[in-house]
């Protein structure tokens, strides 16, 4: 028996039949700020796909990065004045202590990039002597005319590429490049940014070299599944898959599965729109488990529109599955929740199921378990 889920790079539902141990990495924060709701929602997609992957008897090592190392934290540290690596670990603190209370499974290794420099710079130069990279100014580039390939986990034509590069920190003009959609994987360092020493001068890792660098470390040359957020799929990914099979010589990912992003009033969440709704926020008046429950009522591939009443609503559904705790297992409605993860993550059919036994009276405890909801909790 396998789950079917949607795989990004074939455009379609397959069937996902990894092995006993499922090795699984899923792109993590920049620790920078708060946790907001698009990061819960994507981390309690992955949460609810390893709790269905160890009821079907599966070991799930997921690694979970931590980007300490980029770009949006060194120009919050420096808006703040304190030290990159402390802003970080505060944030990070703050990050696991929301994950903790959204009841999300522990991740096998939560690696962070600054632990990474000597494993980058020997994977960078993996990716140089099987000459898919080459050297341009004080800058290590991938040379994307080298992978056949690229483009393929997207499927994006090369207009669409070129948009999305340039809007996510792409820098399509920089004239040391010999193809816009090369991208970086070694750059000099800003005067107050860390640096580190390497052979092609001193400086820090590009973006999406580091999730390379750690899935190889924690995990080795091969991953079943691979996850984040729709916002990842391009370049994040595409650019992970490109220098990953370029450094091993071997597929890098079974299966790419993405998190569809989250709008409020209309528009997408993000921080530039300062329209973020953030955990600890929400944590400071409702249960966590209604922040959960609120969650995954959603379908995890269907973009959804924050409302202001989803909290309540949800607070009044946990209820009502309280109420009917103390009767027997009921082993149809948990085959039916089973049945609904199982197609495609269906967590909004899981919990109708749930919705509809508690109607008729029945105990809706070790279904909503199935669902990291524990209804006899205080
Ligand atoms: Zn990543």
């Amino acid at each position: 028996m396998s789950m079917m889920l949607y795989d990004t790079a074939r455009r379609k539902v397959v069937p996902f039949s990894p092995p006993q141990q499922v090795l699984m990495y899923v792109c993590g924060i920049t620790p920078y700020d708060a946790t907001h709701l698009g990061h819960a929602s994507t981390f309690l997609t992955y949460d609810v796909v390893i709790r269905r992957l160890i009821d079907l008897g599966h070991e799930v090592r997921c690694v979970r990065n931590v980007t300490d190392v980029d770009d949006p934290l060194f120009a919050k540290a420096r808006e703040l004045g304190v030290h990159y690596l402390d802003l970080a670990a505060g944030e990070e603190a703050r990050f696991n202590a929301d994950m903790e209370a959204l009841n999300v499974l522990p991740v096998h290794a939560a690696p962070r990039a600054s632990s990474a420099i000597p494993d980058i710079r020997k994977f960078i130069q993996a990716v140089l002597d099987e000459g898919h990279a080459y050297v341009s100014g004080d800058s290590v580039y991938f040379d994307v005319s080298t992978f056949d390939t690229f483009g393929a986990v997207s499927g994006y034509p090369q207009e669409e590429m070129l948009r999305l590069a340039a809007l996510r920190g792409g820098n399509i003009d920089d004239p040391q490049k010999r193809n816009p959609l090369d991208f970086v994987l070694w750059q000099p360092s800003a005067a107050d940014e860390p640096a580190w020493e390497t052979p092609w001068g001193p400086g820090r890792p590009g973006w999406h070299v580091e999730c390379s660098a750690l899935a190889l470390r924690e995990l080795g040359e091969h991953v079943h599944l691979h996850g984040g957020g729709a916002d990842l799929i391009f370049p994040h990914h595409e650019c992970e898959r490109a220098q990953s099979e370029s450094a091993t010589n071997t597929p890098f990912v079974d299966h790419w599965m993405h998190a569809a992003l989250i709008s409020k009033n209309g528009e997408k969440m993000s921080k530039s729109l300062g329209n973020l709704v953030f955990i600890d926020a929400l944590r400071e008046v409702w249960d966590p488990r209604t922040i959960r429950l609120g969650i995954i009522s959603h379908h995890y591939r269907t973009e959804w529109e924050w409302h202001d009443n989803l909290m309540p609503s949800s607070n009044e559904r946990l209820a009502r599955w309280q109420g009917s705790v103390g009767g027997d297992d009921d082993e149809a409605l948990i085959d039916a929740v089973r049945a609904a993860l199982d197609d495609d993550l269906d967590t909004p059919d899981a919990c109708a199921h749930i919705d509809s036994a508690v109607s008729e009276g029945r105990d809706a405890t070790a279904a909503a378990a199935l669902l990291g909801i524990d209804l006899v909790a205080g």
